[in-house]
């Protein structure tokens, strides 16, 4: 290897330490931020466009309650909810509270931490700007039918993911300007309505495995369900 090549590649090796410990330690190069999204060392931050980094810690913290019940606190109204496992098949572990998302509120809602972190960014990514955007409104409260229950599928031998709290339904929504939507009159009600609920049903499959919609049978004429599929089931 000739000297100059060696001296670029110590050059190369000097730039990328300096880089690491500058993210690690929040330092600005000039003016320029090193953007906390791309930042492995700091704590997860929900409200942070979703980068690799964003995505990698996210994941992570889906798997550890500790750090889910951190990162949902400084975006949602969330407490703990001690583990609760009533029988073999139902359960809430790593569960929270949750009151709110962001500046919507919810009925008081007992499900799994990992589950409210996709619905809070269901929520920011995809119901707060389609109701702006489609409705002219801010989303003030979100409805649902709960997500914790201790049953069977219906019509089924299997049992529900409601019955892990890996599920929700999610009924209605209601607008800073008074309007309230719901799944069962606005699936097939005025059009901008049905614009908006399909919008964000399309946008729910980017953050849950499995959405059903009006679309799928008449028992979810009424409500979204979100859960925890592996199979990216969508409809
Ligand atoms: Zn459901």
């Amino acid at each position: 290897m000739g000297r100059g090549l060696f001296r670029f590649f110590i050059n190369v090796l000097l730039f990328a330490c300096f880089m690491a410990f500058g993210i690690a330690h929040d330092i600005r190069i000039g003016r320029i931020p090193v953007a906390p999204e791309w930042n492995p060392w700091t704590p997860l931050d929900l409200s942070l466009r979703e980068t690799r980094i964003q995505n990698w810690k996210i994941n992570r913290a889906r798997n550890d309650p500790v750090q889910c019940r951190a990162a949902l606190s400084q975006v949602a109204h969330a407490s703990a909810l001690p583990d609760y496992t009533p029988s073999e098949k139902c359960s809430i572990k790593g569960g929270v509270i949750l009151a709110g998302l962001g500046a919507a509120r919810l009925d008081p809602l007992k499900t799994r931490c990992a589950l409210a972190m996709d619905l809070y960014l269901w929520e920011q990514n995809s119901v707060r700007p389609a109701a702006r955007e489609i409705l002219g409104a801010d989303l003030r409260r979100i409805e649902h039918f709960g997500s914790y229950s201790c049953r069977k599928i219906a019509g089924s031998r299997r049992w529900s993911k409601h019955a892990r709290a890996e599920a929700i339904d999610i009924a209605g929504f209601r607008l800073a300007n008074g309007r309230h939507i719901t799944l069962l009159r606005g699936w097939n009600g005025k059009s901008d309505e049905r614009k908006f609920l399909r919008q964000i049903r399309d946008g729910a499959c980017q953050h849950f495995g499995g959405v059903l919609s009006p679309d799928y049978n008449a028992a979810h004429a009424d409500h979204f369900h979100f859960d925890f599929s592996r199979w990216g089931f969508c409809k």
